[in-house]
């Protein structure tokens, strides 16, 4: 899409500019990295029950949402005052996905542990004993780049660089440790292990390497802002440029010349995508150390402010992922407990489906899609399902699925076929 296609600036919520949906203000909590602490989940529990609705929602950009918020500063004075907002100027550009499980589980595919062996364990390193929450996320084992850390570095210089604050709100970085999981995410900027640097997911032959990425990515993020401008345009995403991925390696090249970057022969196909991630489908996972990793989903990516306290009790960080799910890198409570408290712990239908707000919490949503698909759980197919409100499909997963998309009168369009309800 040419940039001036975009009549305005995106809009994006943020919790200094939160959106106000028919059921309140909405507020997104950005996650660069998808990491949160175990007091900052605390927080945002409580802020869910004593701001909003409860309830705190998983983005597919790995970002926590509260919903049914009241216009005032309450929700960013008490984030603010835990650290959650480090800048202002550029809440809304702190949107930096890196590989859920790196430093974690190498992307072995060994077969998936059994649930019930997923708990505190005698034998379990002592996970977590350090106060900094990065390094309790972190198992060096050497086989993969620490990304989670890189976007922790990212997000820092971002802040850092006052004209960044311009980049729109749907401005998506990556750092992706090479098994392919979030470059598979549609990241305007993304780099990946060991030493590919993509464009709107178009391979260019550029290479950096891992000690050069972060600051080849935001290199690259004010080359997309000076294109831009030169363009005239609003461009929200790096694909609406005219030819970005060109332009932005051509920008770069100062850089190239000054060996930071180098050129290789493009790659074809983009970013290779993993069928479903591990840490996209709830189960344990096994650590390159030996323990128990656990995925968790909260069902419709919707968690109650009593299941996020639970999450906190699990260990000091969990580590939020853009398919709805979190990782707890070594689960201090048992999978049954956490099941028993409604999170699902293993696949199922039940983790297979998704659906946008709808109503009554979005004005164009042409029916409850959440009740509708609980409603429709023990009676849907196989495989990924998402249930849209309207043809926006907000929140549809990019791996693919059943698509459903509410028409008036409660009639369903799936996957393009007209049905008098969601299931036949
Ligand atoms: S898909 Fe439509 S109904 Fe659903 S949240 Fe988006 S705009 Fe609202």
């Amino acid at each position: 899409m040419p940039a001036a296609v975009r009549s305005r600036t995106d809009a994006c919520p943020g919790v200094f500019a939160p959106h106000d949906a028919a059921d309140g203000a909405l507020a997104r909590i950005r996650l660069p990295g998808g990491v949160i602490g175990a007091t900052a989940l605390r927080l945002v529990a409580d802020c869910a029950e004593d701001l909003g609705d409860g309830r705190v929602h998983l983005t597919s950009r790995g970002n926590l949402q509260l919903r049914g918020l009241s216009r005032s500063g309450a929700l960013a004075a008490r984030l603010g005052g835990a650290g959650l907002l480090p800048s202002a100027t550029h809440e809304r550009v702190r949107n930096v996905l890196a590989s859920p499980l790196a430093g974690i589980a190498c992307g072995a595919t060994d077969p998936p542990p059994r649930v019930s062996t997923v708990g505190p364990a005698a034998d379990d390193p002592p996970f977590g004993t350090s106060t900094v929450e990065q390094a309790a996320l972190h198992v060096p084992t050497g086989r993969s780049p620490d990304v989670r850390a890189m976007a922790a570095t990212l997000d820092r210089g971002l802040c850092a660089r006052p004209p960044l604050a311009d980049l729109p709100g749907r401005f998506l970085f990556a750092l992706d440790d090479g098994r392919g999981d979030v470059a598979a995410e549609d990241p305007d900027l993304c780099w990946q292990a060991p030493d590919r640097l993509l464009v709107a997911g178009v391979d260019n032959g550029l290479r950096v390497a891992e000690a050069q990425a972060v600051a080849a990515l935001l290199h690259a993020a004010e080359a997309f802002l000076a294109l831009r401008a030169a363009d005239g345009g609003t461009a929200w995403r790096a694909a609406e440029l005219v030819d970005a991925p060109a332009r932005i390696a051509a920008a770069l090249g100062r850089s190239l010349q000054e060996g930071h970057l180098h050129a290789a022969t493009p790659q074809q196909g983009g970013s290779p995508a993993t069928a479903q991630p591990a840490a996209a489908r709830p189960g344990p996972v096994r650590r390159d150390d030996g323990g128990l990793a656990l995925v968790v989903a909260p069902l419709l990516g919707e968690l109650t402010a009593d299941q996020v306290r639970l999450l906190a009790t699990a260990g000091p960080a969990a580590v939020v992922t853009p398919w709805r799910t979190i990782v707890l890198p070594a689960p201090r409570v048992p999978a049954a407990g956490l099941a028993a408290a409604g999170l699902l712990v293993e696949p199922g239908p039940a983790a297979d489906i998704s659906a946008c707000a709808g109503r009554p919490g979005c004005a164009k949503a042409l029916a409850d899609v959440r009740a509708d698909a609980l409603a429709a759980l023990s009676r849907l197919p196989g495989g990924r399902v998402h249930v849209s409100g309207c043809a926006r499909r907000c929140g549809a997963p990019r791996a693919a699925h059943v698509d459903a998309v509410a028409l008036a009168g409660g009639r369903y369009l799936v996957d393009g076929v007209p049905r008098p309800g969601l299931v036949p």
